[in-house]
């Protein structure tokens, strides 16, 4: 405790302190406000505004602000808040985000359906064939689904020119060393019109790690063949970089829809279609696994989640390779286990556990452990309450112990019968002294106490929607 004795001679050392260092340091606050500004004039058209007219254009700032909160779709504060400030230092494509449509402005494009490329330089750390490799295909994601052709040349100017440099590359959008900024490119064009730059600074890869080529070439001749960023998170044109399993990567509808509006579609019988990205307040919503993260909840839906803050009740979804790379898509069956402070995740007859968000060693493990007979080779739902953990499987649920490590006896029941008022269960998660099961587009509040449905309601009010 601070007694009125020792207040003056913290005072005194406070003063001694600050002579030591006559230069100030900068609040926090300040750097912050730097940082935010710049950010707005790369990406969101902000004047530059020097330090004595910051005064006076807070509200271009603010107006500038909430263009990039809605963007990301973040809670529209006008504030630099913990979450857009996170949202800011995520790395991503030094291409401005500006207007709401997918098409550049002015809606350039390339005339000739069978373009050129040509790969000036290399990086330090990928091999080349590695780096062509991850070209190739990353312009394949964009001639599979239009009647685009590339050709790779190795002499003359290409139409699409690929380079790796440095900061300063004299193209008045200089790079900014590892991490930040990782890429652009140029709209459809002569000259440097459709070239592509990467940072050379980056460590680019054609795996897991930070970063992957192809997904950001992949990007990157999304513009430059006249695309701009999407606010789809889904889709392969939104600016931050989120990691994705290239060998399986299908091009997001969304990302098709925006190619094909510009040139059509390729004369292929059969059209390819992509992931679309699931939207919390779409009515007919339903999940796949929900549970508590010391805390938290998590919805998991496809290759996304939502995690749901229980004080701030924020909502944000993000991408479950972003998390956990080693995890596939379409988790089935989520719990919390209190006790031992893990949460077990569920596809087929495999699982996982997680202290917090690291997988634990040894894991997938098979369903066998638990003690289901091999006729259960998926489970739609979990939960765990003092003890229990019940599994849900089609109109039936088991109890296991979780202490003794063994399955009940007398399981499987009907879940009508002990449930009465619902018979299949898509996801459960425990709170308080309710189980809330989500069937359908809809959950319900199961009083544990009362052994009753206390409650019903649309699903994604969950997510904050009305
Ligand atoms: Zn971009
Ligand atoms: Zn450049």
């Amino acid at each position: 405790m601070l007694s009125l004795k020792t207040l003056p001679l913290l005072l005194l050392l406070h003063t001694q302190l600050s002579t030591a260092f006559p230069v100030p340091a900068e609040s926090l606050e300040e750097k912050n406000t730097k940082f935010v500004q710049n950010y707005l004039e790369k990406f969101y058209h902000l004047p530059k505004i020097h330090q004595s007219e910051r005064k006076n254009s807070t509200s271009v700032i603010v107006e500038k602000l909430k263009e990039m909160q809605r963007f990301f779709g973040l809670n529209v504060t006008g504030k630099p808040d913990d979450e857009t400030l996170k949202t800011m230092e995520k790395p991503r494509c030094g291409v401005p985000d500006g207007s709401d449509f997918m098409l550049t402005p002015g809606n350039p494009k390339w005339e000739n359906m069978n373009l050129t490329y040509r790969i000036r330089n290399y990086p330090f750390n990928l091999r080349k064939d590695d780096v062509e490799t991850a070209i190739k295909r990353a312009f394949e994601i964009w001639s599979d689904p239009t009647p685009l052709n590339f050709t790779r040349i190795l002499k003359g100017k290409a139409d699409i020119e690929i380079g790796f440099f440095i900061k300063d590359h004299g193209d008045n959008s200089p790079f900014d060393g590892p991490n930040g900024i990782l890429a652009h490119a140029f709209q459809p064009g002569y000259g440097i019109g459709g070239d592509a730059h990467f940072d050379a600074e980056e460590t680019w890869t054609n795996t897991s790690r930070n970063y992957n080529l192809f997904l950001v070439a992949a990007h990157e001749f999304g513009h430059s063949l006249g695309l701009s960023h999407s606010s789809d998170p889904g889709a392969l044109m939104y600016p931050t970089y989120a990691f994705r399993e290239p060998s399986t990567y299908l091009l997001p509808q969304d990302d098709i829809n925006g190619i094909q509006a510009i040139y059509g579609h390729s004369s292929n019988p059969i059209q390819p279609t992509g992931p679309s990205t699931p939207t919390a307040c779409d009515p007919r919503l339903t999940f796949d696994a929900i549970t508590t993260l010391r805390g938290e909840i998590f919805f998991f839906k496809d290759m996304y989640f939502w995690r749901r803050h229980p004080q701030l009740r924020s909502v944000q979804q993000d991408f479950i390779s972003l998390f956990w790379p080693s995890l596939p898509n379409g988790i089935q069956a989520a719990y919390e286990d209190l006790d031992k402070d893990l949460v077990f995740l569920f596809k087929g007859n495999q699982y996982w556990a997680l202290s917090g968000y690291d997988i634990q060693q040894g894991y997938p493990k098979n369903i066998s452990n638990y003690g289901f007979p091999c006729s259960v080779q998926a489970i739609d739902a979990a939960v765990s309450y003092r003890g229990k953990t019940y599994f849900f499987v089609n109109n039936q649920f088991w109890r296991y112990d979780n202490q003794g490590q063994f399955m009940e006896p007398g399981y499987p029941k009907s879940i009508a019968n002990t449930f009465q008022g619902i018979e299949r269960v898509d996801a459960v998660f425990q709170q308080h002294d309710f189980f809330f099961f989500f069937s359908g587009p809809r959950y319900y509040a199961f009083n544990l106490n009362a052994h009753r449905f206390t409650r019903v309601g649309r699903g994604n009010k969950w997510l904050n929607c009305r």
